[in-house]
């Protein structure tokens, strides 16, 4: 096995012979610690007969990790200068394939079929940029591709709203968003002192496994994000006051809401964040005839 590129000694060095200079508008924070990357693709739970995209592959810390366990790795990198630097780290593995695009631009279903035939299943491992998280996890989710899993690094108060349950504060419509899609559990925190250069924030690693099925049944998926998004846009309020001000001409549509609200099982009393994902599909589904 060839030393690992993620180590303090070994890091500084492949930075200095290419002269890379991190970009903090990209997110660039490079694990230095094998540790954690063993943990990482262990909740991943990969073997060769997996596939493995990884999201911004950096100087290639997890790549190789990936590498090492999956049957193939397909890396989407934004920063053209690192890919001279990955053609170099990764030399040894034979299955991995660097792709240098956006992952917001990418056709991501069009590259696993083209990447992946022949292999079992694919899961998704990235150290995410923390400034794109949301929007890059809601495209996969939302492009509902044939994936196992996602295991990512990200920011842990965007770790603790992702994985949380009703009734607390951090519950909202990002839980609801990503719980319709996955099962979704915080498996890992992340000390600063495994990244070079260490963020500003605390990290944590989540694991989502997508659902087969969705755990409930709507009409509208987009119509079910948009009444979630408008039950939390005052917190302190009650849902049929937030309703009242983000539904279109709400205020004029009270006795409409309340009547969903009730038709749904809801106290129009309740707030936002006391609502199951099942109470959610029932609302949206009764506002649906009234505003969808
Ligand atoms: N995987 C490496 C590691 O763990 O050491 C690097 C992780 S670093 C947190 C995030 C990486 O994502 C950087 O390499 C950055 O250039 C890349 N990146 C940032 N925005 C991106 C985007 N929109 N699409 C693809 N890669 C992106």
């Amino acid at each position: 096995m060839h030393k690992d590129i993620a180590t303090p000694v070994r890091t500084k060095e492949i930075l200095d012979r290419h002269g890379f200079s991190f970009k903090k508008s990209l997110g660039q924070n490079f694990l230095i610690d094998p540790n954690i990357l063993e943990k990482i693709t262990g909740f991943a739970g990969l073997d060769k007969s997996a596939g493995a995209i990884e999201i911004g592959p950096g100087i290639g810390a997890l790549t190789e990790h990936l590498a090492r366990k999956a049957g193939k790795v397909v890396a989407f990198e934004i920063d053209q200068r690192l890919l001279p630097v990955l053609e170099d780290t990764l030399s040894p593995y034979d299955n991995v394939k660097v792709i240098h695009s956006d992952i917001l631009e990418a056709d991501v279903a069009e590259v696993i079929r083209r990447e992946f035939s022949g292999l079992e299943r694919v899961a998704v491992v990235a150290n995410l940029p923390y400034y794109v998280t949301t929007p890059i996890l809601m495209k996969l989710l939302e492009a509902k591709l044939p994936i196992d899993s996602l295991t990512v690094m990200m920011q842990n108060e965007v770790a603790d709203r992702i994985s949380a349950r009703p009734s607390t504060k951090e519950y909202g419509s990002l839980s609801i968003a990503v719980q319709y899609y996955t099962e979704a559990e915080k498996v890992m925190m992340v000390p600063k002192t495994v990244f070079m250069p260490q963020p500003n924030v605390a990290s944590a690693v989540v694991h989502l496994k997508m659902r087969e099925h969705p755990p409930v049944q709507v009409e509208n998926e987009e119509f079910l994000f948009k009444v979630a998004r408008g039950s939390f846009v005052q917190r302190r309020k009650t849902i049929l006051n937030n309703l009242q001000a983000s539904m279109p001409d709400g205020k004029q549509h009270k006795e409409k809401i309340v009547a969903a609200l009730t038709a749904a099982g809801v106290d129009p009393g309740r707030r936002g964040e006391t609502l199951t994902l099942q109470e959610f599909g029932r609302l949206a589904d009764s506002l649906y005839p009234v505003f969808g």
